[in-house]
């Protein structure tokens, strides 16, 4: 077992309710910026979107920020921008454009067994058939390591969402607090630091202490499975809470200030009554779907 991980393992509860809550985009305004001025960019870029860049941008802002796929694999969006939204965009039917296949590139994405990673990269490219497949894998790869560099260099400095800081104020004086991402932890642990709300927090769980589901795994070892409650911003989120039977409250995309009053000032003292389950939750989730539609309006 990794130290990470025993990290968690090990925590001891000092409370009796634990709340658990994502980073990325739930605590911190980083998923735009990430997506706009680093993905989107060198997508249009190493994919040849160049002719149609502001429907693939339009694209990239609905598959990574505002709908089903919100928080997805990088891989997993970019294929379903290749080969499903853009090449059914206005724009691109209107020039006859002719979005590029990266057929190989889109067969790795689609198998099952892939390890959509830079590391899962690079296993594919040893392994390649033919060229064309090996420079196509290749050519992903820079594009994957360029937005990486990208990141590092344009996403910082980006503070908590308004209301933040109170709830972890507020949650801390009654219950216990885990961070729960599948950012790297390294990174993790510098943002929390960074803005000073590390303290709240008594371990934070990232990627390499497993998924976030396996993390709610280990918590629900720890405290009844109804005085857990889950705070996220995307159906991986969710999914991830359902899988565990625990509680779950929307940080809603596009209004995530509001989402983090409404915490601040309604849902932590529901959850902590122990009145949060049924009708309540219900409504959360309900309110949340409608924010991330299936299909785009085009
Ligand atoms: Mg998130």
């Amino acid at each position: 077992m990794s130290n990470y991980a025993k990290a968690l393992k090990n925590m001891q509860p000092t409370n009796d309710c634990l709340v658990a809550i994502d980073s990325d985009g739930c605590v911190f305004d980083a998923m735009g910026i990430k997506q706009r001025e680093c993905f989107c960019p060198m997508m249009i870029a190493y994919f040849g979107l160049q002719p149609v860049a502001e429907a693939a941008r339009e694209c990239k802002e609905f598959a990574d920020l505002f709908s089903k796929t919100r928080g997805a694999n990088r891989h997993k969006t970019v294929v379903r921008i290749l080969t499903e939204l853009l090449p059914s965009h206005p724009e691109t039917k209107k020039r006859g454009f002719k979005v590029p296949e990266f057929k190989y590139y889109c067969r790795w994405v689609n198998d099952p067994d892939s390890l959509l990673s830079d590391q899962g990269l690079e296993q594919a490219i040893v392994k390649a058939e033919n060229n064309k497949e090996k420079h196509q894998l290749q050519h992903v790869l820079r594009w994957s390591k360029r937005v990486n560099e990208m990141v590092a260099e344009i996403v910082k400095n980006v503070p908590p969402f308004n209301y933040v800081r109170q709830s972890l104020e507020k949650i801390a004086h009654k219950a216990d607090i885990v961070v729960c991402s599948s950012t790297p932890v390294a990174a993790l642990e510098r943002e929390w630091a960074e803005h000073d709300v590390a303290k709240y927090v008594k371990v934070i769980a990232g990627q390499e202490m497993g998924k976030k589901a396996e993390h709610l795994a280990i918590m629900c070892e720890k405290y009844d499975k109804d005085k857990i409650l889950m705070i996220g911003d995307a159906p991986g989120d969710y999914d991830a809470a359902k899988k565990n039977g625990v509680l779950f409250y929307a940080i809603n995309p596009g209004n995530e200030d509001n989402s983090w009053k409404k915490f601040y000032e309604e849902v932590f003292d529901k959850f902590m009554a122990g009145e949060y389950a049924g009708d309540y939750e219900n409504k959360i989730i309900a309110e949340f779907e409608e924010y991330l539609p299936e299909n785009p309006d085009w």
